[in-house]
Protein backbone atom coordinates (compact mmCIF):
# COMPACT_ATOMS: atom_id res chain seq x y z
CA UNK A 1 0.00 0.00 0.00
CA UNK A 2 1.12 3.13 -0.74
CA UNK A 3 0.89 6.86 1.60
CA UNK A 4 -2.08 8.92 2.01
CA UNK A 5 -2.60 11.07 -1.65
CA UNK A 6 0.23 9.33 -3.24
CA UNK A 7 -0.90 7.51 -6.95
CA UNK A 8 -0.86 3.66 -5.88
CA UNK A 9 1.16 1.45 -7.82
CA UNK A 10 1.52 -2.34 -8.43
CA UNK A 11 5.26 -3.41 -8.31
CA UNK A 12 6.56 -5.87 -11.59
CA UNK A 13 7.05 -8.55 -8.99
CA UNK A 14 3.69 -8.99 -8.30
CA UNK A 15 2.66 -9.65 -11.72
CA UNK A 16 5.32 -11.26 -12.85
CA UNK A 17 3.44 -13.89 -10.63
CA UNK A 18 0.02 -13.89 -11.39
CA UNK A 19 -1.21 -16.82 -10.50
CA UNK A 20 -4.55 -16.81 -9.10
CA UNK A 21 -5.25 -19.37 -6.10
CA UNK A 22 -3.83 -17.36 -2.67
CA UNK A 23 -2.20 -18.89 -0.07
CA UNK A 24 -3.27 -18.74 3.47
CA UNK A 25 -0.59 -18.60 5.89
CA UNK A 26 -0.75 -19.45 9.38
CA UNK A 27 2.02 -17.24 11.97
CA UNK A 28 3.20 -18.84 14.87
CA UNK A 29 6.04 -19.60 16.76
CA UNK A 30 7.95 -20.71 13.54
CA UNK A 31 7.11 -17.71 11.65
CA UNK A 32 6.61 -14.69 14.56
CA UNK A 33 9.83 -12.59 13.46
CA UNK A 34 9.81 -10.47 10.89
CA UNK A 35 12.58 -11.91 8.55
CA UNK A 36 10.42 -15.09 8.42
CA UNK A 37 7.34 -13.09 7.53
CA UNK A 38 8.96 -10.93 4.75
CA UNK A 39 10.41 -14.45 2.92
CA UNK A 40 6.81 -16.10 3.54
CA UNK A 41 5.24 -13.02 1.41
CA UNK A 42 7.94 -12.77 -1.31
CA UNK A 43 7.03 -16.26 -1.89
CA UNK A 44 3.58 -15.78 -1.67
CA UNK A 45 1.67 -15.40 1.46
CA UNK A 46 -1.13 -13.56 0.27
CA UNK A 47 -3.29 -13.26 3.42
CA UNK A 48 -1.62 -14.06 7.21
CA UNK A 49 -3.90 -16.03 9.66
CA UNK A 50 -3.80 -15.54 13.30
CA UNK A 51 -5.18 -18.49 15.06
CA UNK A 52 -6.40 -17.35 18.62
CA UNK A 53 -6.57 -21.31 19.55
CA UNK A 54 -3.25 -20.06 20.45
CA UNK A 55 -0.71 -17.41 21.78
CA UNK A 56 -1.54 -14.17 24.29
CA UNK A 57 -2.66 -11.02 22.65
CA UNK A 58 0.42 -9.59 23.20
CA UNK A 59 1.76 -12.25 20.73
CA UNK A 60 -0.54 -11.69 18.07
CA UNK A 61 -0.36 -7.69 18.50
CA UNK A 62 2.99 -8.72 17.58
CA UNK A 63 2.45 -10.38 14.62
CA UNK A 64 0.06 -7.60 13.15
CA UNK A 65 2.68 -5.54 13.45
CA UNK A 66 5.04 -7.05 11.78
CA UNK A 67 3.16 -8.70 9.12
CA UNK A 68 1.66 -4.77 8.27
CA UNK A 69 4.99 -3.50 8.21
CA UNK A 70 5.64 -6.01 5.97
CA UNK A 71 3.54 -5.19 3.47
CA UNK A 72 4.31 -1.84 3.29
CA UNK A 73 8.06 -2.56 2.70
CA UNK A 74 7.30 -4.85 0.12
CA UNK A 75 4.17 -2.73 -1.32
CA UNK A 76 2.02 -5.64 -1.37
CA UNK A 77 -1.57 -6.02 0.67
CA UNK A 78 -1.63 -8.73 2.54
CA UNK A 79 -4.94 -9.84 4.63
CA UNK A 80 -4.76 -10.49 7.97
CA UNK A 81 -7.42 -13.04 8.86
CA UNK A 82 -8.44 -13.41 12.80
CA UNK A 83 -9.41 -17.06 13.43
CA UNK A 84 -11.51 -17.03 16.91
CA UNK A 85 -11.94 -20.51 18.64
CA UNK A 86 -15.24 -21.05 18.84
CA UNK A 87 -16.62 -23.23 21.33
CA UNK A 88 -14.04 -25.83 21.49
CA UNK A 89 -12.94 -28.22 24.51
CA UNK A 90 -9.36 -27.82 25.30
CA UNK A 91 -6.78 -30.27 27.82
CA UNK A 92 -5.82 -28.52 30.34
CA UNK A 93 -2.37 -28.20 30.92
CA UNK A 94 -0.32 -31.65 31.38
CA UNK A 95 3.26 -32.10 33.24
CA UNK A 96 6.29 -31.55 31.02
CA UNK A 97 3.77 -30.68 28.34
CA UNK A 98 2.84 -33.60 27.34
CA UNK A 99 2.55 -37.72 28.98
CA UNK A 100 2.11 -41.17 27.21
CA UNK A 101 -1.69 -42.09 27.96
CA UNK A 102 -1.51 -46.13 26.74
CA UNK A 103 -4.47 -48.23 25.26
CA UNK A 104 -6.50 -50.10 27.59
CA UNK A 105 -6.10 -47.43 30.72
CA UNK A 106 -8.28 -45.74 32.77
CA UNK A 107 -8.12 -41.84 32.19
CA UNK A 108 -10.15 -39.21 34.47
CA UNK A 109 -11.11 -35.92 32.68
CA UNK A 110 -12.05 -33.33 34.96
CA UNK A 111 -13.86 -29.53 34.43
CA UNK A 112 -11.30 -28.03 36.97
CA UNK A 113 -7.86 -26.62 36.44
CA UNK A 114 -5.09 -29.19 37.47
CA UNK A 115 -1.70 -30.13 35.81
CA UNK A 116 -2.19 -33.35 34.05
CA UNK A 117 -1.07 -36.55 34.18
CA UNK A 118 -1.37 -40.53 32.90
CA UNK A 119 -4.20 -41.06 35.05
CA UNK A 120 -6.24 -37.44 35.12
CA UNK A 121 -6.39 -34.95 32.75
CA UNK A 122 -8.86 -31.61 32.95
CA UNK A 123 -10.38 -30.25 30.12
CA UNK A 124 -11.84 -26.69 29.44
CA UNK A 125 -14.10 -24.46 29.54
CA UNK A 126 -15.98 -25.90 32.04
CA UNK A 127 -19.13 -24.64 30.58
CA UNK A 128 -18.95 -26.04 27.54
CA UNK A 129 -18.43 -29.27 28.81
CA UNK A 130 -21.83 -31.18 28.21
CA UNK A 131 -22.94 -34.14 30.73
CA UNK A 132 -22.00 -38.04 28.14
CA UNK A 133 -23.63 -40.86 28.43
CA UNK A 134 -21.82 -44.13 29.05
CA UNK A 135 -19.99 -45.28 26.17
CA UNK A 136 -19.54 -41.77 23.89
CA UNK A 137 -16.65 -41.47 22.60
CA UNK A 138 -13.92 -38.86 23.15
CA UNK A 139 -11.76 -37.59 20.89
CA UNK A 140 -8.36 -35.78 21.28
CA UNK A 141 -5.73 -34.04 19.17
CA UNK A 142 -7.90 -34.78 16.13
CA UNK A 143 -8.58 -38.68 17.06
CA UNK A 144 -4.65 -39.36 17.61
CA UNK A 145 -6.20 -40.40 20.81
CA UNK A 146 -8.96 -42.35 21.68
CA UNK A 147 -11.54 -42.46 24.93
CA UNK A 148 -14.71 -44.30 26.09
CA UNK A 149 -16.99 -43.16 28.53
CA UNK A 150 -17.45 -45.70 31.39
CA UNK A 151 -18.90 -43.68 34.10
CA UNK A 152 -19.66 -40.49 33.90
CA UNK A 153 -20.67 -37.17 36.16
CA UNK A 154 -20.95 -33.38 35.91
CA UNK A 155 -17.30 -32.71 37.26
CA UNK A 156 -15.61 -35.46 36.48
CA UNK A 157 -15.68 -38.23 33.63
CA UNK A 158 -14.00 -41.72 33.73
CA UNK A 159 -12.59 -43.22 30.69
CA UNK A 160 -11.42 -46.25 28.90
CA UNK A 161 -8.63 -45.19 26.27
CA UNK A 162 -9.46 -47.42 23.56
CA UNK A 163 -6.51 -45.66 21.01
CA UNK A 164 -3.70 -44.62 23.11
CA UNK A 165 -0.54 -42.39 22.48
CA UNK A 166 1.73 -39.04 23.13
CA UNK A 167 -1.17 -36.74 25.28
CA UNK A 168 0.43 -33.00 24.68
CA UNK A 169 -1.54 -30.20 26.41
CA UNK A 170 -4.14 -27.77 25.05
CA UNK A 171 -4.75 -30.27 22.32
CA UNK A 172 -8.65 -29.76 20.97
CA UNK A 173 -11.06 -32.08 21.99
CA UNK A 174 -14.02 -33.39 19.72
CA UNK A 175 -17.33 -35.19 21.40
CA UNK A 176 -18.55 -36.39 17.86
CA UNK A 177 -21.85 -38.31 19.63
CA UNK A 178 -23.42 -35.04 21.56
CA UNK A 179 -25.07 -33.05 19.96
CA UNK A 180 -24.70 -29.81 22.07
CA UNK A 181 -26.71 -26.27 22.62
CA UNK A 182 -23.26 -24.33 22.95
CA UNK A 183 -22.93 -20.53 22.59
CA UNK A 184 -21.61 -20.30 19.29
CA UNK A 185 -19.69 -17.40 20.71
CA UNK A 186 -17.58 -17.72 24.03
CA UNK A 187 -16.37 -15.41 26.42
CA UNK A 188 -12.84 -15.73 25.38
CA UNK A 189 -14.29 -15.32 21.25
CA UNK A 190 -15.73 -11.67 22.66
CA UNK A 191 -12.58 -10.68 24.11
CA UNK A 192 -10.15 -12.00 20.91
CA UNK A 193 -13.18 -9.93 18.52
CA UNK A 194 -13.25 -6.69 20.47
CA UNK A 195 -8.54 -6.99 20.32
CA UNK A 196 -8.81 -7.91 16.69
CA UNK A 197 -11.20 -5.44 15.85
CA UNK A 198 -9.03 -2.71 17.91
CA UNK A 199 -6.40 -3.61 15.71
CA UNK A 200 -8.11 -3.97 12.36
CA UNK A 201 -8.02 -7.53 11.28
CA UNK A 202 -8.92 -7.41 8.09
CA UNK A 203 -11.32 -10.97 7.61
CA UNK A 204 -12.47 -12.83 10.82
CA UNK A 205 -13.09 -16.70 10.52
CA UNK A 206 -15.66 -17.92 13.10
CA UNK A 207 -15.15 -22.08 14.18
CA UNK A 208 -17.64 -24.87 14.54
CA UNK A 209 -20.29 -22.38 12.96
CA UNK A 210 -23.60 -24.96 13.22
CA UNK A 211 -25.95 -22.35 11.70
CA UNK A 212 -26.49 -19.19 9.50
CA UNK A 213 -27.60 -17.76 13.27
CA UNK A 214 -24.02 -18.16 14.64
CA UNK A 215 -22.71 -16.19 11.37
CA UNK A 216 -25.15 -13.23 11.30
CA UNK A 217 -24.87 -13.24 15.59
CA UNK A 218 -20.72 -13.00 14.94
CA UNK A 219 -21.94 -10.11 12.18
CA UNK A 220 -23.97 -8.06 14.73
CA UNK A 221 -21.70 -8.30 17.17
CA UNK A 222 -18.72 -6.71 14.85
CA UNK A 223 -21.96 -4.32 13.62
CA UNK A 224 -22.13 -3.38 17.44
CA UNK A 225 -18.61 -2.38 17.84
CA UNK A 226 -18.90 -0.02 14.70
CA UNK A 227 -16.81 -2.25 11.88
CA UNK A 228 -17.95 -3.69 9.20
CA UNK A 229 -14.92 -6.93 9.03
CA UNK A 230 -15.95 -9.59 6.60
CA UNK A 231 -17.06 -13.24 8.35
CA UNK A 232 -15.69 -16.43 7.23
CA UNK A 233 -17.97 -19.27 8.22
CA UNK A 234 -15.75 -22.08 9.08
CA UNK A 235 -17.50 -25.53 7.98
CA UNK A 236 -16.53 -28.64 10.62
CA UNK A 237 -19.75 -29.81 11.85
CA UNK A 238 -21.66 -31.93 10.30
CA UNK A 239 -24.46 -29.90 11.25
CA UNK A 240 -23.04 -27.26 9.09
CA UNK A 241 -22.98 -29.47 6.15
CA UNK A 242 -26.79 -30.51 6.40
CA UNK A 243 -26.99 -26.38 6.17
CA UNK A 244 -24.91 -25.43 3.83
CA UNK A 245 -26.60 -22.64 1.38
CA UNK A 246 -27.78 -20.74 4.03
CA UNK A 247 -24.90 -20.69 5.91
CA UNK A 248 -23.08 -19.36 2.76
CA UNK A 249 -25.52 -17.20 2.33
CA UNK A 250 -24.64 -15.55 5.70
CA UNK A 251 -21.19 -15.31 5.25
CA UNK A 252 -18.68 -13.28 3.24
CA UNK A 253 -16.74 -16.65 2.78
CA UNK A 254 -16.44 -20.28 3.98
CA UNK A 255 -13.96 -22.73 4.76
CA UNK A 256 -13.41 -26.26 4.40
CA UNK A 257 -12.04 -26.79 7.68
CA UNK A 258 -10.99 -30.65 7.43
CA UNK A 259 -9.20 -31.10 10.49
CA UNK A 260 -11.91 -30.94 12.78
CA UNK A 261 -14.54 -32.51 9.80
CA UNK A 262 -12.76 -35.50 9.47
CA UNK A 263 -12.71 -36.08 13.15
CA UNK A 264 -16.40 -35.01 13.16
CA UNK A 265 -17.43 -37.16 10.97
CA UNK A 266 -15.86 -40.36 8.62
CA UNK A 267 -12.88 -39.16 7.03
CA UNK A 268 -13.71 -41.22 3.98
CA UNK A 269 -16.55 -38.61 3.36
CA UNK A 270 -14.39 -35.21 3.59
CA UNK A 271 -13.16 -35.66 0.12
CA UNK A 272 -16.48 -35.42 -1.18
CA UNK A 273 -17.76 -32.80 1.24
CA UNK A 274 -15.17 -30.56 0.39
CA UNK A 275 -15.77 -30.85 -3.28
CA UNK A 276 -19.54 -30.33 -2.81
CA UNK A 277 -18.69 -26.99 -0.56
CA UNK A 278 -16.74 -25.61 -3.30
CA UNK A 279 -19.22 -25.67 -5.74
CA UNK A 280 -21.73 -24.65 -3.70
CA UNK A 281 -19.91 -21.65 -2.41
CA UNK A 282 -18.84 -21.25 -6.40
CA UNK A 283 -22.18 -21.14 -7.77
CA UNK A 284 -23.19 -18.57 -4.76
CA UNK A 285 -20.35 -16.13 -5.35
CA UNK A 286 -18.37 -16.60 -2.23
CA UNK A 287 -14.70 -17.04 -1.43
CA UNK A 288 -13.93 -20.80 -0.23
CA UNK A 289 -10.84 -21.69 1.41
CA UNK A 290 -9.30 -25.40 1.60
CA UNK A 291 -7.73 -25.87 4.82
CA UNK A 292 -5.59 -28.53 7.09
CA UNK A 293 -3.12 -30.67 6.67
CA UNK A 294 -2.46 -29.79 2.89
CA UNK A 295 1.02 -30.14 2.85
CA UNK A 296 1.57 -31.85 6.44
CA UNK A 297 4.78 -33.75 6.40
CA UNK A 298 6.80 -30.61 5.35
CA UNK A 299 6.53 -29.61 9.23
CA UNK A 300 9.26 -31.99 9.40
CA UNK A 301 10.54 -32.90 6.00
CA UNK A 302 12.26 -30.35 3.37
CA UNK A 303 9.96 -32.14 0.91
CA UNK A 304 5.66 -33.13 0.88
CA UNK A 305 4.66 -36.70 -0.42
CA UNK A 306 3.18 -37.23 -3.71
CA UNK A 307 -0.36 -37.75 -1.93
CA UNK A 308 0.15 -33.94 -0.72
CA UNK A 309 1.27 -32.75 -3.95
CA UNK A 310 -1.82 -33.88 -5.39
CA UNK A 311 -4.17 -32.82 -2.64
CA UNK A 312 -3.19 -29.17 -3.34
CA UNK A 313 -3.39 -30.09 -7.33
CA UNK A 314 -6.42 -31.23 -6.79
CA UNK A 315 -8.11 -28.31 -4.12
CA UNK A 316 -7.14 -26.16 -7.34
CA UNK A 317 -9.30 -28.46 -9.55
CA UNK A 318 -12.16 -28.55 -7.31
CA UNK A 319 -11.89 -25.07 -8.19
CA UNK A 320 -11.00 -23.51 -4.16
CA UNK A 321 -10.04 -20.05 -4.31
CA UNK A 322 -7.55 -20.25 -1.44
CA UNK A 323 -5.09 -22.98 0.12
CA UNK A 324 -3.83 -22.56 3.48
CA UNK A 325 -0.93 -23.77 5.79
CA UNK A 326 -1.73 -24.32 9.38
CA UNK A 327 1.04 -26.16 11.70
CA UNK A 328 3.37 -26.01 8.32
CA UNK A 329 4.22 -22.43 8.37
CA UNK A 330 2.78 -21.74 12.30
CA UNK A 331 5.18 -24.48 14.04
CA UNK A 332 6.95 -26.78 10.98
CA UNK A 333 10.94 -26.62 10.62
CA UNK A 334 10.58 -25.47 7.12
CA UNK A 335 8.02 -22.46 7.33
CA UNK A 336 9.21 -20.68 3.99
CA UNK A 337 10.00 -23.82 1.50
CA UNK A 338 6.40 -25.22 2.51
CA UNK A 339 5.02 -21.37 0.77
CA UNK A 340 7.29 -22.10 -1.85
CA UNK A 341 6.46 -25.74 -2.77
CA UNK A 342 2.85 -24.53 -2.61
CA UNK A 343 3.12 -21.52 -5.02
CA UNK A 344 5.03 -23.62 -7.40
CA UNK A 345 2.03 -26.41 -7.27
CA UNK A 346 -0.25 -23.60 -8.02
CA UNK A 347 1.70 -22.28 -10.86
CA UNK A 348 2.15 -25.41 -12.36
CA UNK A 349 -1.23 -26.73 -11.90
CA UNK A 350 -3.04 -23.27 -13.15
CA UNK A 351 -0.66 -23.33 -16.17
CA UNK A 352 -2.10 -26.50 -17.20
CA UNK A 353 -5.59 -25.32 -16.20
CA UNK A 354 -5.30 -22.51 -18.89
CA UNK A 355 -4.78 -24.70 -21.67
CA UNK A 356 -6.92 -27.78 -21.20
CA UNK A 357 -10.12 -25.76 -20.13
CA UNK A 358 -12.44 -23.18 -21.60
CA UNK A 359 -13.55 -20.86 -18.90
CA UNK A 360 -16.97 -21.33 -17.87
CA UNK A 361 -19.68 -18.54 -19.27
CA UNK A 362 -22.28 -18.75 -16.24
CA UNK A 363 -24.63 -16.43 -18.54
CA UNK A 364 -24.92 -19.08 -20.73
CA UNK A 365 -28.84 -20.33 -20.85
CA UNK A 366 -28.84 -18.52 -17.52
CA UNK A 367 -29.71 -15.20 -17.67
CA UNK A 368 -28.21 -13.11 -15.18
CA UNK A 369 -31.16 -10.20 -13.20
CA UNK A 370 -28.26 -8.37 -11.56
CA UNK A 371 -26.20 -5.81 -12.70
CA UNK A 372 -22.80 -6.49 -11.03
CA UNK A 373 -23.14 -10.22 -11.62
CA UNK A 374 -23.49 -9.63 -15.39
CA UNK A 375 -21.11 -7.39 -15.94
CA UNK A 376 -18.70 -9.90 -14.16
CA UNK A 377 -19.71 -12.45 -16.11
CA UNK A 378 -19.39 -10.31 -19.44
CA UNK A 379 -15.84 -9.52 -18.08
CA UNK A 380 -14.80 -12.45 -18.44
CA UNK A 381 -16.20 -13.10 -21.70
CA UNK A 382 -14.89 -10.04 -23.47
CA UNK A 383 -11.40 -10.58 -21.50
CA UNK A 384 -10.95 -13.98 -23.36
CA UNK A 385 -12.55 -12.50 -26.82
CA UNK A 386 -10.32 -9.26 -27.06
CA UNK A 387 -7.56 -11.64 -25.67
CA UNK A 388 -6.93 -8.83 -22.45
CA UNK A 389 -4.10 -8.68 -20.76
CA UNK A 390 -6.04 -7.97 -17.36
CA UNK A 391 -9.27 -6.89 -15.85
CA UNK A 392 -9.15 -3.30 -14.40
CA UNK A 393 -11.80 -3.31 -11.60
CA UNK A 394 -13.11 -0.20 -10.16
CA UNK A 395 -14.53 -1.43 -6.44
CA UNK A 396 -15.97 0.75 -3.63
CA UNK A 397 -17.12 -2.25 -1.67
CA UNK A 398 -15.28 -4.90 -2.97
CA UNK A 399 -18.45 -6.85 -4.15
CA UNK A 400 -17.67 -6.30 -8.20
CA UNK A 401 -14.23 -7.29 -7.53
CA UNK A 402 -15.46 -10.48 -5.52
CA UNK A 403 -17.65 -10.93 -8.74
CA UNK A 404 -15.43 -11.11 -11.20
CA UNK A 405 -13.07 -13.41 -8.79
CA UNK A 406 -15.73 -16.08 -8.86
CA UNK A 407 -15.73 -16.17 -12.64
CA UNK A 408 -12.20 -17.65 -12.63
CA UNK A 409 -10.41 -15.48 -15.19
CA UNK A 410 -7.35 -16.75 -16.66
CA UNK A 411 -6.30 -13.06 -16.29
CA UNK A 412 -5.31 -10.71 -13.33
CA UNK A 413 -8.09 -8.98 -11.75
CA UNK A 414 -6.33 -5.25 -10.84
CA UNK A 415 -8.92 -4.39 -7.93
CA UNK A 416 -8.47 -0.60 -7.49
CA UNK A 417 -10.56 0.82 -4.60
CA UNK A 418 -10.28 4.24 -2.80
CA UNK A 419 -10.89 3.17 0.11
CA UNK A 420 -8.39 1.86 2.73
CA UNK A 421 -9.57 -0.74 4.57
CA UNK A 422 -10.97 -2.79 1.46
CA UNK A 423 -7.48 -3.16 -0.20
CA UNK A 424 -5.92 -5.65 2.03
CA UNK A 425 -9.75 -7.41 2.33
CA UNK A 426 -9.30 -8.41 -1.18
CA UNK A 427 -5.93 -9.78 -1.11
CA UNK A 428 -7.58 -13.13 0.17
CA UNK A 429 -9.81 -12.89 -3.50
CA UNK A 430 -8.82 -15.49 -5.98
CA UNK A 431 -7.16 -13.66 -8.92
CA UNK A 432 -7.36 -10.45 -7.69
CA UNK A 433 -4.57 -8.31 -6.67
CA UNK A 434 -5.44 -4.62 -4.78
CA UNK A 435 -4.01 -1.31 -5.36
CA UNK A 436 -5.28 1.74 -3.59
CA UNK A 437 -6.20 5.37 -5.40
CA UNK A 438 -7.80 8.53 -4.78
CA UNK A 439 -11.51 8.98 -5.71
CA UNK A 440 -12.02 10.41 -9.19
CA UNK A 441 -14.36 12.84 -10.42
CA UNK A 442 -15.44 11.68 -13.55
CA UNK A 443 -15.03 8.48 -15.61
CA UNK A 444 -12.58 9.66 -18.15
CA UNK A 445 -10.15 10.53 -15.17
CA UNK A 446 -10.77 6.84 -13.96
CA UNK A 447 -9.48 5.42 -16.85
CA UNK A 448 -6.66 7.60 -17.44
CA UNK A 449 -5.25 6.51 -14.17
CA UNK A 450 -5.74 2.66 -15.40
CA UNK A 451 -3.51 3.43 -18.20
CA UNK A 452 -0.72 5.67 -16.37
CA UNK A 453 -0.40 3.37 -13.23
CA UNK A 454 -0.54 0.28 -15.02
CA UNK A 455 2.14 1.19 -17.67
CA UNK A 456 4.08 3.27 -15.20
CA UNK A 457 4.77 -0.52 -13.36
CA UNK A 458 4.93 -2.43 -16.78
CA UNK A 459 2.03 -4.11 -16.17
CA UNK A 460 1.33 -3.00 -19.81
CA UNK A 461 2.17 -1.77 -23.12
CA UNK A 462 1.21 0.39 -25.79
CA UNK A 463 -1.41 -1.52 -27.63
CA UNK A 464 -2.26 -4.30 -24.98
CA UNK A 465 -5.93 -4.96 -24.45
CA UNK A 466 -7.74 -4.21 -20.82
CA UNK A 467 -11.39 -5.05 -19.71
CA UNK A 468 -12.77 -2.03 -17.31
CA UNK A 469 -15.21 -2.79 -14.99
CA UNK A 470 -16.57 0.13 -12.78
CA UNK A 471 -19.84 2.34 -11.79
CA UNK A 472 -20.75 5.39 -13.43
CA UNK A 473 -21.13 8.05 -12.48
CA UNK A 474 -18.39 7.62 -10.71
CA UNK A 475 -18.00 7.69 -6.69
CA UNK A 476 -21.58 6.93 -5.87
CA UNK A 477 -22.18 3.84 -4.23
CA UNK A 478 -24.60 2.06 -6.99
CA UNK A 479 -24.32 -0.99 -8.85
CA UNK A 480 -21.68 -1.82 -11.01
CA UNK A 481 -22.96 -0.68 -14.56
CA UNK A 482 -20.09 -0.24 -16.91
CA UNK A 483 -18.06 -2.49 -18.80
CA UNK A 484 -15.37 -0.56 -21.25
CA UNK A 485 -12.87 -2.31 -23.88
CA UNK A 486 -10.04 -0.43 -23.80
CA UNK A 487 -6.60 -0.20 -25.86
CA UNK A 488 -3.77 1.26 -24.24
CA UNK A 489 -2.40 4.40 -25.73
P1 LIG B 1 -8.41 -25.17 13.20
O1 LIG B 1 -9.40 -25.12 11.96
O2 LIG B 1 -7.03 -25.28 12.67
O3 LIG B 1 -8.69 -23.89 13.89
O4 LIG B 1 -8.89 -26.36 13.97
C1 LIG B 1 -9.16 -25.75 10.76
C2 LIG B 1 -9.68 -27.17 10.71
O5 LIG B 1 -10.31 -27.66 11.63
O6 LIG B 1 -9.41 -27.80 9.66
MN1 LIG C 1 -10.99 -26.62 13.34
Amino acid sequence: MTGEGEIAHLSGMKLNNSDSTKIICTLGPASSDEHTIEQLARHGMAVARLNFSHGTHEFHKQLISSVRKVSRKLDQPIAILQDLSGPKIRVGRIVDGAVRIETGSTLTVVAHDILGDATMISASPANLIPDLKLGDLIFIDDGMIRLQVLESGHESTKATVIKGGLLKEHKGINLPHSTLTLPSLTKKDLKDLEFGLEHGVDWIALSFVRSADDVLHLKKEIAKRGHDTPVIAKLEKPQAIKKLSEIINAADGIMVARGDLGVEMPLDEVPMIQKTIITTANEMHKPVITATQMLESMTQNITPTRAEVSDVANAILDGTDCVMLSGETAAGLYPVEVVAQMARIIHTTEARMRSRFEPVFNFIGKPACEFPVAIAEAAISMAQEIDARLIACFTQSGLSARLVSKQKASVPIIAFTPHRAIVNRLALLRGVFPSYVPHFRSVDQMINHVENSLKKDRIVKKGDNVVIVASAPVNIHGDTNMLKLHTIS
